[in-house]
């Protein structure tokens, strides 16, 4: 069996995995991305809103709420230097009652909290000057909150990463690994099994595990990895209905969140097409057909703010799958970003339940654990 030996190893090229590996390579080390699927991208990080979050919902000082609001603002100046499809078009967080008008106070104190920038509570005749087809009673005017091409996001990241000389190794999965603490007080070594048909190994110092829905799994096959430090894993099912014409729209229209997701929200993408998603759809194995039979929830959902959508004209679009890390009716839980300073293994970085806004933080989420190796 082949045997190579790299300095830093990034399992996953997700969008979160690419710009990690593009920041250590810039910083001139040696990186390998291994990637299980036969080209980067094709999981959750092709499978998302493609919406640059503010950073509103999240509780104060979490990994979430610094990470989204400090990553948007790299987001944007990387579009505007590289320039990559994107669009600051703004969201309204829009309540069809009473009680949800409440809860835009609570909301806005939120996002205050965590510096999201320019949010104003606004009434409903300066929404319909805005929107004349929404039905709302108020809403919260996010100006910072976008829309981003995440593809062409991704070929810049990786283009970036491979001038800088890191390596994207495709169709191979890590499937397994061993920690060899080699001495006291001396780095450990990590080895990998790799590879489809003819199965090779790799040893590194650093191992990054950036491997989205299956970074749990992943840890479980790493042997001497110690139990205690791996997570509950449940997946929820975004999905996503389009709108085969242009909707009357020209800004994201959020529902006040619900368990578990932000709620039918409506999104355009970059050529001004609508979508509407994600629900939140429980599920114990990957599975990505958008049933039909959805479009009635999905009708009534978005008929509280939009009441004359045509009836009947959705059409199932694709679907996407958050990594959780609390299940149905717990609190949500924060991004996980885990090193030596808490499970013992150096040079091993987990990153789990990396869900929205990971899209957003990609930049900020690369320079912490980069920071942290
Ligand atoms: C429905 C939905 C809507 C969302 N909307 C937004 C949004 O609007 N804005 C936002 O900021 N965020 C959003 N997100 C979150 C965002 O999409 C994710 O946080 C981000 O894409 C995660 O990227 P990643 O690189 O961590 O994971 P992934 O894109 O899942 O990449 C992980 C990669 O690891 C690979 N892999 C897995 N196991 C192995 C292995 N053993 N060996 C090698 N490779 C392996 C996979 O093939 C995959 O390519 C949304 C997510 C969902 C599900």
């Amino acid at each position: 069996m082949e045997h190579y030996s790299v300095d830093y190893v990034v399992v996953g090229a997700g969008v979160v995995g690419i710009a990690i590996a593009r920041q250590l390579a810039l910083q001139g080390r040696e990186v390998w991305v291994l990637e299980a699927a036969r080209e980067v991208g094709s999981e959750t990080s092709s499978r998302n809103s493609e919406v640059i979050h503010a950073g509103i919902y999240y509780p104060q000082d979490s990994l979430k709420a610094r990470l989204c609001v400090s990553g948007r603002r790299k987001l944007y100046s990387y579009c505007e230097q590289k320039a990559v499809p994107h669009k600051r078009c703004g969201k309204l967080i829009v309540a069809t009652n009473e009680q949800q008008v409440d809860t835009l106070g609570a909301i806005l104190k939120k996002g205050q909290a965590n510096g999201v920038e320019g949010l104003e509570i606004i009434s409903q005749p300066q929404l319909f000057a805005l929107e004349p087809e929404l039905n709302a009673l108020a809403a919260i005017w996010s100006p910072e909150t976008g829309i981003i091409d995440s593809h062409q996001l991704m070929v810049q990241l990786q283009t970036d990463a491979e001038n800088s000389g890191a390596q994207f190794v495709l169709n191979t999965p890590v499937l397994s690994g061993e920690v060899n603490i080699s001495g006291e007080g001396s780095r450990s070594e990590i080895e990998l099994l790799v590879g489809k048909e003819e199965p090779f190994k790799l040893t590194t110092q650093c191992l990054v595990n950036s491997a989205g829905l299956d970074a749990v799994a992943l840890l479980k096959n790493i042997k001497h990895f110690p139990e205690e430090h791996i997570p509950h894993f449940y997946m929820a099912k975004g999905n996503y209905f389009s709108l085969p014409r242009k909707a009357p729209f020209n800004h994201l229209i959020y529902p006040v969140p619900e368990e578990g997701g932000l709620g039918v929200h409506l999104t355009l993408d970059m050529a001004g097409q609508a979508r509407f998603g994600p629900d939140v759809e429980w599920i114990k194995n990957k599975y990505y057909p958008v049933e039909s039979a959805r479009m009635n929830g999905f009708e009534d959902a978005i008929k509280r703010y939009w009441p004359t959508m045509p009836q009947g004209e959705l059409q199932p679009a694709y679907a996407g799958i958050r990594p959780k890390l609390s299940g149905p009716g717990e609190p949500a839980a924060d991004f996980i970003i885990q090193d030596e300073t808490v499970h013992g293994v150096k040079g091993l970085i987990n990153l789990m339940g990396i869900e929205s806004p990971g899209l957003t933080s990609c930049l900020a989420l690369a320079e912490e654990v980069a920071e942290r190796v």
